[in-house]
């Protein structure tokens, strides 16, 4: 750990050593656990056998219970169809009188096992080759719940009845079919989930041995632009020279999008730079296929570019095929845009920006309508709330190197859904995984010794909120 973090969090009261030997200790018996929970294939979409699902909720209840932790439910709310959403499991262990509460989300659904041939090994059968568990849900998240349950084992044998903060484990049922019933469900049992900070387990780290902390997400606002040249197509023979086509005079609009260095053209949108982090040129080139002699766009570090600045891409457009093209000018064409939102930004005014945009750029006095899409809320954590800061040092303790705080250029909505209706909550968005993981794809792992320093941060994190809350 550097002087850095040192400084930021003085050490308190907190047995790092105590809880060092403990999480490792018992280290062994984790990951036959992991073992375990891999080996049931619960998964909240319609095509897969729901049984399934109950028995992967069962077996975390079971767990959790085994952590010491005897209020445990498990819980579901209906989704809009009126059939019943994913089975959550919520635990409670009350605060002592004048403690905060932590919430410690995590999910226990995975993702399907999708093409059988690209896996090396069966997806259900968890497999340990070099240091590394294999098997759908070993990373994403059934790493995560034992990261929790693992941690509170640590607590529980270290600090015992010494640990006077409250604790509510949230492992949701139906988080990779898209979380459908999650709001509703945060509303109903609103009372049995709120907490002081919240522990989002299901995020990665910067790489293996560099532990990070996620601080931000990007918000996102998609829609349709129309563009509308004549009352219907004509001969382009006949009629081409003096009319240009709708689809050329949409690329022109398309076009105006952004400025002569590819940054985002959008006159109100909120930007802001990065602190510079290790995410050399060359590395997104490798990391995003960019093919040779293609220069990359926008301005400020890369990870300005990918997590505080906006972002925009044409996802789709409905004009003729290439097949299906003749000799004609065609009087109408749609593009889908889908434009990446910095933290702080409001969806709203996004989309209105948006809107203002296209209404002032109108080449040739072309139709230009607009149909808006999706929004979804940005998120940033305060580093500088005490929570944030005590995860910080919790992460270089544990890994012994210094954390990354780490963006995200996509976004979880759940947190949005979290943060709206938990306002005063602190978030924390943590995690298990590393770029190598392959969460939802093939061949899936997570990094044991990375594992064993997340369970060991957690406990550490939760022990000096626990040693803050009694100061
Ligand atoms: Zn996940």
């Amino acid at each position: 750990m550097s002087e850095d973090t040192q400084k930021r969090v003085p050490a308190l009261d907190v047995p790092v050593e105590g809880l060092r030997a403990s999480v490792k200790g018992n280290f062994a018996a984790t990951v036959a656990e992991l073992v375990e929970l891999v080996a049931i294939p619960g998964i909240a979409w319609d095509a897969f056998d729901p049984a399934e699902l109950e028995r992967s909720a069962d077996a975390v209840a079971a767990l959790v219970r085994s952590a010491g932790i005897d209020d445990v439910q498990i819980l579901r709310v209906d989704k809009e169809d009126g059939t019943p959403g994913g089975p959550a499991v919520v635990a409670r262990r009350p605060a002592q009188p004048g403690r905060p509460t932590v919430l410690l989300y995590a999910h226990h659904d995975v993702q399907p096992p999708g093409d059988r041939a690209l896996w090396k090994t069966d997806p259900f059968t968890a497999v340990e080759k070099d240091g590394r568990m294999y098997g759908r849900g070993a990373a994403d998240d059934k790493a995560g719940i034992l990261a929790h349950v693992g941690s509170l084992r640590a607590l529980r044998e270290v600090l015992g009845e010494d640990f006077g903060l409250g604790v509510t484990l949230f492992i949701e049922g139906e988080e990779e079919a898209g979380s459908p019933t999650f709001r509703t469900f945060l509303q109903t049992y609103r009372e049995l989930l709120s907490a002081d900070v919240i522990v989002v387990a299901d995020s990665s780290n910067w790489k293996v041995g560099v532990p990070a902390l996620t601080t931000s997400l990007r918000g996102l606002v998609d829609g349709t632009i129309e563009v509308r040249t004549a009352a219907h197509a004509v001969h382009s023979g006949m009629f081409g020279g003096p009319l240009l086509d709708a689809p050329t005079l949409l690329a022109r609009v398309i076009a105006t999008l952004h400025d002569d260095d590819g940054s985002v053209a959008i006159a109100g949108l909120v930007a802001g730079d990065h602190a510079a982090i290790g995410y050399p040129e060359e590395a997104f080139r490798a990391d995003a296929a960019v093919l040779d002699g293609v220069r990359l766009a926008g301005t400020g570090s890369i990870t300005s570019r990918l997590w505080t600045k906006p972002a925009l891409s044409i996802i789709g457009m409905d004009i003729p095929s290439i097949a299906l093209s003749s000799n004609t000018l065609l009087p109408v064409a749609r593009a889908k845009f889908s434009l990446r939102l910095a933290p702080g930004q409001d969806p709203q005014a996004a989309m209105d920006a948006v809107a203002e945009h296209l209404r002032t750029h109108t080449p040739f006095g072309a139709q230009v309508t607009f149909v808006p899409g999706e929004m979804g809320q940005s998120f940033a954590t305060d580093t500088t709330a005490p929570a944030a800061l005590s995860a910080l040092w919790a992460m270089g303790t544990a890994w012994g190197v210094e954390p990354v705080e780490s963006g995200m250029g996509g976004s979880i909505p759940f947190i949005a859904d979290l943060n709206e209706l938990f306002p005063e909550a602190q978030i924390l968005v943590t995690g298990v995984e590393d770029p190598d993981s392959r969460a939802h794809s093939a061949n899936e792992s997570l990094h044991l010794g990375d594992f064993e320093h997340a369970i060991l941060a957690e406990a550490l994190l939760l022990a000096r909120l626990d040693a803050d809350s009694r100061a």
